[in-house]
């Protein structure tokens, strides 16, 4: 594809897609696919000639778009939100054109440099206690898994081996398979009943005991916004422990972390500046930053850099030699690494912290309203807990079985998309709110089909 060929389609393709975003409310939010469907329109071979990228176009529209399930709709309210953003996806195109691969600073300096500037930024928005200086710094993950596997790499490097991580019932299975992946055993630490988070005196129990038995406890995991129904363990009280034993504490604040954007909704931060040896969030969830870009800060980068730096010939380098520079490759999983810092660095210069913040806040207005409208219906119990987005509540006359009947039924008709986890054998809805395009009117007419769903309605 010559420069022109690729100006005339590369238009082509912004327009489809500010299209697509502006018409979004004509498709059925969840896609109605069938197993297969997709799979059946496509050709079962590869063309052996080329293709006019019309066909591309064409076939996006016939084949693709009816497979696919509409995450920036304005009524997606299933799992958490996804946001996507004119300017992170115009920093994503950025980095795709200039195909860079950052895996040490010589190979792109501006990639290294724009990350650790963006990591930076993003925690002085938050409140976080992380600067790249010193031994600190933070650095952009594909993920809040990769990055839970980063931290539990990182101590039990300074642990010792074998370690054990220590979550609760609530915590994301990112943990247990970051467990699986180092060959560790994790310990479940009881939660308490009503809050859903991490019992800190359990904690120290199980740490206690493992110590005296001559196990090694080698990180806690607190997660501040739990996936399902966005518990908070307390970290101040989950630090206290992990101070006293000197092991490394995580907190995974994959969904929530970047309320703390918003100075009322700071509070989430409490514990973090004194205890926290590592902390995730995601902006490919509710910061307007679409997938994959998850910020990991460390307070001290050496366990990490030791655990997983492995130096072949072929990448040494003047500058990787003299210390003055980071090399991210030893700050995560895989070597390659994109040019992520591009669409967060779009997104937080074109909202600003002000834009930044209006979007939370209106995301946790819209909750508290359709709150409020769970709380005055006597055919409905609300889940107490909901901070953020997230509202989590259930019928409270019907079965489970029903309640899912219920939300497939809701989800079946396309005009909106929930999701549900499940609490004490009970089944709950969750109806999280987020996406930047959602209004009063969207949320007003999601409770309305839920209601309508109930049998007997
Ligand atoms: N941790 C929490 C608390 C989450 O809610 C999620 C996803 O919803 C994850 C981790 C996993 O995130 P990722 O897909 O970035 O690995």
């Amino acid at each position: 594809m010559s420069p022109e060929e690729f100006r005339r389609y590369g238009k082509q393709v912004v327009d489809w897609i500010a299209d697509y975003l502006e018409d979004i409310e004509s498709q059925p939010v969840r896609s109605q696919a069938k197993p297969g469907d997709v799979r059946s329109m496509l050709p079962p071979h590869p063309p052996e000639q080329g293709e006019p990228y019309e066909n591309v176009l064409r076939d996006m529209e016939q084949v693709i778009l009816p497979g696919v399930t509409h995450w920036q709709h304005p009524s997606f309210f299933a799992y958490f939100p996804a946001n996507a953003s004119g300017p992170a996806i115009l920093g994503d195109l950025l980095s795709a054109g200039l195909g860079v691969q950052g895996m040490v600073w010589a190979t792109s300096p501006a990639c290294t440099e724009l990350e650790t500037v963006v990591a930076d930024w993003l925690a002085e928005l938050l409140g976080l206690p992380f600067r790249t200086d010193g031994v600190a710094g933070g650095v952009i993950q594909d993920s809040a898994s990769s990055a839970a596997l980063v931290a539990v790499l990182a101590a039990l490097r300074k642990s010792g081996r074998p370690g054990r991580i220590y979550v609760s019932s609530q915590t994301h299975s990112a943990l247990e398979k970051a467990a699986r992946i180092v060959g560790s055993e994790v310990c479940v630490v009881d939660v308490a009943p009503d809050t859903l988070a991490m019992d800190p005196v359990l904690l120290h129990a199980l740490i206690a005991e493992d110590v005296a038995a001559g196990r090694k406890p080698a990180l806690v995991c607190a997660t501040v916004g739990t996936t399902s129904t966005t518990a908070i363990d307390p970290v101040r009280e989950i630090g206290a422990v992990c101070r006293e034993f000197g092991v490394w504490l995580h907190i995974d604040a994959a969904y929530a972390g970047v309320a703390a954007i918003c100075p009322e909704l700071r509070w989430i931060n409490d514990g973090v500046a004194e205890y926290a040896d590592s902390y995730a969030t995601n902006p490919h969830k509710w910061l307007l930053t679409n997938f994959d870009c998850g910020v990991l800060w460390v307070r001290d980068r050496r366990p990490m850099i030791d655990a997983l730096s492995i130096l072949p010939e072929f990448l040494r380098n003047q500058a990787s030699e003299s210390g003055q520079v980071i090399d991210y490759r030893d700050w995560q999983v895989p070597l390659g690494r994109r040019f992520r810092a591009l669409k967060l660095w779009s997104v937080i210069r074109w909202y600003g912290a002000e834009g930044l913040r209006a979007h939370i806040r209106a995301g946790v207005s819209l909750a508290q309203r359709f709150a409020e409208l769970v709380a005055a219906d006597p055919d409905f119990l609300l889940w107490e807990h909901h901070p953020f987005g997230l509202v989590c509540f259930r019928p409270l006359r019907t079965s489970p079985e029903q309640t899912l009947a219920m939300m497939e039924k809701v989800n079946d008709s396309g005009a909106l998309y929930l999701s549900h986890t499940k609490v004490a054998d009970q089944v709950l809805l969750r109806m999280a709110i987020g996406a930047p395009a959602t209004t009063v009117e969207h949320v007003d007419q999601a409770w309305r089909a839920i209601r309508a769903a109930l049998p007997g309605a």
